[in-house]
């Protein structure tokens, strides 16, 4: 995927629609189409303008990815498939983004944030939110385990992928959610999915849901590729949910999701989640995340990869053999 798609970014067509004369006093706009998609751009401040595009190759490059992912185009709260969006960016001092249907909030900042994120990882994460989040939506934050935690895993594998992150950095990025979901306050005293359901245990236990999430994400695209021979991942999952749980028909539920990784891919992953995620014990992950090992297999003990390639391809490393 890398290569076709740097090829189909290699022959794009940038239009320039419309540029207002950059003035201090106003928010300055900017409408960009790039082959499949348009989108319309309020630059909240001068130096964000720079940004643009950066941040058009970017969004690109996502929508292409996440397209193919989830087998089409985000769709707005009618239901109708869309390929225009509003991006409004500003610096910050922290990072942060938010999505709404066809509009994307970006705060970019010089700083990374914990030691793995930053404005590129963030936007793909936000771009991801189009599609789950926006196109398909939980009932209830209960499911911000998946909701959150998915679009953190799916950036950074989307981000290795497109070549942002390397085969090396996305072995180590990895041990940060397993870190921060170890380390999380909240952890074996409350269940991630408790922990989502409102504004204030989600803010209280940001590490346990969003790297909680990450981790069971990890866990679950490693299971289904060994448990089928490579045949199926967590990418048939999210293709399912996009087609059978359109927001506008059906919100999903935890039993939504282990419906359709059981259809998608005949994997059961009821009594892990019955454990870890509706349940408050933690997660052994080194029952399943071999993630040192694969990383000095991947550096210094090269005959061994291929014991690890379903956690390479976890985490969109390619290049294994
Ligand atoms: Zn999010």
């Amino acid at each position: 995927m890398p290569s076709k798609l740097n090829q189909a970014f290699l022959i794009l067509i940038v239009f320039l629609v419309f540029i207002s004369p950059a003035n201090a006093d106003e928010v300055n706009e900017k409408t960009v189409e790039v082959e499949n998609i348009k989108i319309k751009y309020h630059f909240l401040d001068q130096i964000s303008i720079k940004k643009e595009p950066e941040i058009t190759e970017l969004v690109f490059k996502a929508f292409t990815a996440y397209t193919q992912l989830f087998g089409g185009l985000p769709r707005d709260l009618s239901g109708n498939e869309y390929s225009e969006i509003s991006i409004k960016v500003k610096q910050g001092k922290y990072l942060g983004g938010e999505a709404d249907p066809q509009l994307i909030i970006l705060t970019w900042a010089n700083e990374d944030m914990f030691g793995y994120a930053d404005w590129k990882t963030t936007l793909l994460h936000e771009v991801y939110h189009l599609w789950s989040a926006e196109s398909i939506r939980y009932k209830d934050g209960r499911e911000h385990w998946f909701n959150e935690g998915f679009a953190e895993y799916y950036a950074f594998k989307t981000a290795v992928q497109i070549g942002l992150i390397s085969a090396e950095n996305a072995l180590s990025i990895a041990a940060f959610p397993i870190g921060y979901y170890s380390a999380s306050q909240g952890l074996g005293q409350i269940s991630m999915r408790d922990a989502g359901k409102n504004n204030k245990t989600k803010f209280d236990n940001y590490f346990l849901i969003y790297h909680g999430g990450w981790v069971v994400a990890m866990i679950l695209d490693q299971e289904i590729r060994s448990k089928t021979d490579g045949k199926k991942s967590l990418d048939d999952i999210m293709a399912y949910m996009h087609k059978f749980y359109p927001r506008d028909k059906k919100l999903y539920e935890i039993d939504d999701i282990l419906k359709s990784i059981k259809k998608a891919t005949g994997v059961n992953f009821s009594e892990f989640l019955d454990k870890y995620v509706t349940g408050v014990q933690t997660i052994p992950i080194s029952n399943y995340l071999h993630l040192s090992d694969a990383l000095w297999s991947y550096k210094f003990n090269t005959r061994n990869k291929s014991k690890y390639k379903y956690l390479y391809q976890t985490l969109g490393i390619k290049k294994f053999e």
